[in-house]
């Protein structure tokens, strides 16, 4: 192990303790140059309205920015439809399909581009950091999930 000083792309350079070979460690130390320093980072979430501590927000806006990008409307599908069928399963089919139907309300004609948009805009709504790091794998199927389950929650 040693310090190592990385300078990052922002600018500023911080000192890391790195672990494992010398070749592993200036692996790891060019690739930590590749992106802003955690203080800037953090900054940059924060101004994009996400909340925790320095280190939540840097991980959690780099999730938020990465699932943002790559969205995809199987996912949000996916967990929509889960939520539809618990929705069924607890106040039968008509009442599923008249929530279903509301929860894509307002995002336009086209149905897999109403699910990316209903998608999107309920994730733009999401400012803690620790709910990005808990879904970082299934934020899209998660979006699919409160979509419905806000239009549930709305309808008698
Ligand atoms: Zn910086």
């Amino acid at each position: 192990m040693g310090w190592t000083t990385i300078n990052h792309t922002c600018g500023h350079e911080t000192r890391e303790q790195l672990y494992g070979k010398m070749a592993d460690r200036d692996r790891k130390a060019s690739a930590m140059g590749q992106s802003p320093c955690l203080t800037c980072r953090a900054e940059a979430g924060r101004a994009a309205g996400l909340t925790g501590t320095d280190k939540q927000i840097a991980w959690a806006h780099d999730v938020m920015t990465g699932v943002m990008g790559s969205l995809t409307v199987d996912d949000v599908a996916s967990g929509a439809e889960q939520a539809a069928r618990a929705v069924a399963a607890e106040r039968g089919p008509e009442a599923a399909r008249k929530i279903a139907a509301k929860a894509m309300t307002g995002y336009g004609d086209d149905p897999a581009e109403a699910m990316l948009a209903a998608g999107s805009s309920i994730l733009e709504a999401i400012t803690d950091a620790s709910w990005w790091i808990e879904h970082r794998h299934d934020a899209g199927v998660e979006a699919g999930r409160m979509i419905v389950a806000q239009a549930a929650s709305t309808t008698e």
